[in-house]
């Protein structure tokens, strides 16, 4: 057991329910040069709003595109962050690092102790907020491994709407719990592909077995969207706004680092679509782009979805139909098959056009990990911290530990800090896989790359 001078020491870092930010933070301010504009695939000229508003309220369109640095926070987004609760501690993992016998100081901001275990209530609540205020009664969405789904669920019972979630069939049948946890708060979980829209039952006839996938459940929902009055489609990642409304978390970091009077060296987080770990460090990107810094950004994904390792940085349709307008990102593709790894959270085959652009142009580094080497991460972390992490969470965690043990060897005293975006108590198949000595590696080799633009 560690004895402990521990005793004397802060593990959690806590702000008052006051010091939630007032406003997100919008990176696209402070980028040397514009993004590229998503285009019409038709037409393969930028996209005008107007389309969008059919999907997403009016407001998140605006976000969307705008290049105003602080966009205000609602009032009743507040009280619901307050309520979920925000701010959410910081974390110092002492007993990690006396693991590991590292000079380094580990720090983790913790986004899974709310009822939906994961950071995406924080866009959730935002974008059940503005189409509670446009006066739509029912939002669709899609979910991958179902915390986003169980996020919009909660979401939905908060302001008062219906709301449906497509959910890709290899998870609906891995992951019970997180179907059950959806319907609980009152919202409908369908396994996708599905009878209820004419791109599933098409998938359907083709193989009544297909496993699914986000792009799949995507294509769904925007139809079941677009085929409902009244409705309106969420995202759970990947669209600037969504990475915006994740900047409360890294404006709490801020907060609370200076708080202890720590700059850091290095900041480690997952990338799925890129939101939780864009949210966490784009206001240090900031100051990166701008020279005021020189942090280290690190994304951390899985070998079996390389999307910023083996990507290629070019037009592609957000879903696997084709029905979104295309967005410049690292992708593998639209039509890649996610190998069923059990981060279900990280398979995507594009990335944030926000995190690939940072990627391209140098200001991130990406690594990727296989799932055995990452559950290893994720078990130590468990008994050193308590934690029991999501798989996405701990494929950081892998990072964070390697980069510990690199500290040791050279004797340097780097502060690390990641984000630690969800529990993996709905995983737990997982854990029992990987203990058992039965978890498998993917690595696929092959990759057929988008080719709509030149
Ligand atoms: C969804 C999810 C991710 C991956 O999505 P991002 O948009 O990249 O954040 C990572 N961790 C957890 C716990 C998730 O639920």
């Amino acid at each position: 057991m560690f004895v402990s001078d521990e005793y004397s020491k802060r593990r959690a870092i806590f702000l008052d329910q006051d010091q939630i930010p007032e406003s997100w933070y919008n990176i696209q301010a402070d980028l040397p040069e514009p993004l590229p504009p998503p285009l019409d695939p038709s037409t393969l000229k930028p996209i005008s709003p107007e389309p969008l508003f059919r999907l997403f309220p009016k407001e998140l369109v605006a976000q969307e595109v705008s290049t105003g640095r602080w966009i205000k926070i609602p009032e009743e987004v507040i009280a619901a962050y307050r309520w979920l609760p925000r701010p959410t501690p910081l974390m110092r993992a002492y007993r990690l690092e006396r693991y590991l016998d590292t000079p380094a100081k580990i720090y983790f901001k913790w986004e899974g102790a709310n009822p939906a275990g994961s950071h995406k209530p924080n866009t959730a609540l935002a974008q059940a907020y503005y189409n509670w205020r446009e006066g739509v009664e029912r939002i669709v969405t899609e979910t991958g491994a179902g915390q986003w789904g169980s996020a919009v669920a909660m979401s939905a019972a908060y302001f008062g709407l219906k709301a449906r979630v497509y959910m890709a069939a290899s998870s609906y049948r891995q992951k019970p719990g997180r179907k059950i946890m959806m319907e609980v708060w009152g919202a409908e979980c369908v396994s996708s592909p599905s009878q209820l829209t004419e791109f599933g039952r098409k998938l359907l006839e083709r193989n009544p077995d297909d496993p699914g996938s986000l792009g799949i459940a995507i294509s769904e929902a925007v139809e079941d969207t677009l085929t409902h009055e009244g409705t309106h489609y969420c995202l759970g990642s990947v669209l600037n706004h969504v990475l915006l409304h994740q900047t409360v978390v890294g404006l709490e970091v801020k907060k609370q680092l200076e708080e202890v009077g720590e700059e850091p060296d290095v900041m480690v987080g997952n990338i799925g679509g890129g939101s939780n770990y864009g949210g966490f460090c784009l206001p240090y990107v900031a100051e990166r782009i701008t020279g005021k810094n020189d942090v280290e950004f690190v994304a951390c994904e899985s070998k079996a979805v390389p999307h910023t390792t083996k990507g290629k940085y070019t037009y592609d349709f957000g879903d696997t139909a084709g029905v979104t307008p295309l967005l410049k990102m690292l992708t593998l593709g639209k039509d890649y098959r996610t190998p069923p790894i059990h981060a279900g959270g990280l398979r995507y085959h594009g990335m944030a056009p926000i995190i690939s652009w940072l990627i391209v142009k140098g200001y991130m580094r990406s690594v990727a990990y296989a799932q055995r080497e990452v559950f290893e991460a994720a078990n130590i972390f468990a008994r050193t911290e308590g934690i029991i992490p999501a798989p996405e969470t701990a494929h950081g965690i892998k990072y964070v530990i390697d980069e510990a043990r690199r500290c040791k060897q050279s004797g340097e005293r780097k502060t690390i800090v990641f984000n630690a975006s969800g529990h993996g108590l709905l995983d737990l198949s997982a854990y029992q896989a990987y203990l058992s000595g039965q978890m498998e590696n993917w690595e696929p080799t092959q990759f057929n790359y988008p080719n709509y633009t030149n």
